[in-house]
């Protein structure tokens, strides 16, 4: 089955399409046909496209809004100048996989589409006001543009942690908050932290039950989970994605008393100040120069930059404060799992993070983890350490192309 996975962003459409089956899935032998991204829609778009391993092709083209570059996604996916195997019209199309940010207590799992549930995702506006009214614009315009015969899937990136216990995801303030209006942990980059537990547990050939790690996600945006029993138990994001681990503009965890005095200081707005906390800290506000990891490695070691140096030390010792602090609450993990852009690429940070876990038994391989190719996958800790670590690229679209798959021929064969 061709399952076309889709993450609408505000101004951004990524897409894979991927073939998947229940054989493929059981061989792990999904194909990733085709992929690319559409940045900047609404205005002159830049449009990448890459089918297999081919030379990607680029163009520059006014694209109006979501639906307009779905229908050049589609365009160009079915064209003979993309050349996919069995992919000639879009009847060859026959799932659709939607990223969605926020599902709220309501979505525990992946959830095929319908009437209720793009209303269920409206709700949940309130909870992601950046994040799913691009989501709900990508769902509307698949399903206007595929009509009602193609089924499509949200896939959210709340739910793996809808396992968390109450001990894990209520804040210390009165219980009656959570009651009225929900504020409680409910987690982001979910799908990651699930494929990271997924490919671990398929790399060492465990059974779920056996899998008890920590992953930490480190790209833009950061979270670390607490994974016990193949099941998510904790996690660094809470009730919006700005808490927890310093990222590339995001505070992370910050005393609250923070925004009153800042308030009082400078004279900002509640919305100014959360502006600050979610754009313009982090890595960049500290550095007073990037958000990029890359380009704050290059200051400190080209230019001996303090504050490039202060920014990835606070980076990396707030990382290993939730390894330690996971570690813990999960009753001793197997392993810590590096993903994300800087978890896949950087041996220096992953080195600088592990350099202060030997208290729990984790001893790098300095060979092994700067040997790591872009791309790769293995292990970066020495045979003999009690604590492993790991190096594994994220693929949330595959787990969103294989649970579009399983809800569509769940639907069409209930045995
Ligand atoms: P997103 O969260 O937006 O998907 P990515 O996962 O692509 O972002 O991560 C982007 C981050 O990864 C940037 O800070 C970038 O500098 C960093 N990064 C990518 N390659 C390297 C590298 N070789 N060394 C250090 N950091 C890197």
């Amino acid at each position: 089955m061709n399952i076309l996975v889709l993450n609408a962003g505000s101004s951004s459409l990524k897409f894979q399409v991927i073939a998947t089956d229940h054989k493929a899935i059981d061989a792990d032998a999904d194909v990733c046909l085709a992929r690319g991204v559409v940045e900047r829609v609404g205005s002159l778009a830049l449009v990448t496209f890459q089918a297999g391993d081919r030379a990607p092709h680029k163009e520059e083209v006014p694209l109006r809004d979501a639906r307009a570059a779905l229908e050049r996604v589609v365009r160009w996916v079915i064209s003979p100048e993309a050349g996919i195997a069995g992919v000639r019209s879009a009847a060859d199309i026959h799932a659709v996989g939607h990223r969605v940010v926020h599902g709220g207590e309501r979505f525990q799992a992946s959830t095929l589409i319908d009437g209720a549930v793009v209303a269920g995702i409206e709700d949940c506006v309130e909870l992601a006001p950046l994040h799913n009214p691009a989501n709900l614009k990508g769902i509307r315009a698949a399903r206007e543009l595929f009509g009602p015969g193609v089924p499509q899937v949200a896939v959210f990136d709340t739910a793996f942690h809808a396992t968390m216990p109450e001990a894990a995801y209520l804040y210390g303030i009165p219980y009656h908050f959570y009651r009225r209006y929900k504020i409680r942990r409910y987690g982001f980059h979910g799908t990651s932290h699930r494929y990271l537990a997924y490919r671990y547990r398929r790399m060492l050939g465990l059974s779920k039950e056996k899998v008890n790690i920590v992953t930490l996600h480190l790209g833009n945006g950061c979270s670390a989970c607490a994974i016990k029993a193949g099941q998510s138990v904790n996690t660094s994001m809470g009730f919006t994605p700005l808490e927890g681990m310093i990222m590339g503009t995001r505070a992370g965890d910050v005393d609250a008393s923070v925004v009153e005095y800042l308030s009082l200081k400078e004279g900002l707005s509640l919305h100014e100040i959360m502006t600050i906390l979610n754009k313009e800290s982090g890595l960049l506000g500290l550095s007073g120069m990037t958000s990029d990891m890359r380009e704050l490695l290059a200051e400190e070691k080209e230019n001996g930059d303090r504050r490039a140096r202060l920014a990835v030390d606070i980076f990396c010792a707030r990382a290993r404060r939730y390894v330690a602090a996971y570690f813990a609450e999960i009753g001793g993990a197997q392993a810590v799992v590096f993903s994300g852009g800087i978890g896949e690429n950087s041996a220096e940070i992953r080195a600088r993070v592990c350099a202060g876990l030997d208290c729990l038994g984790l001893r790098l391989d300095e060979r092994r983890n700067s040997a790591l190719k872009r791309g790769q996958a293995g292990l970066i800790s020495t045979p003999a350490s009690r604590l492993k670590a790991y190096v594994i690229p994220t693929d949330e679209e595959l787990l969103i192309a294989r649970d579009a798959y399983r809800a569509v021929a769940g639907r069409r064969s209930p045995a």
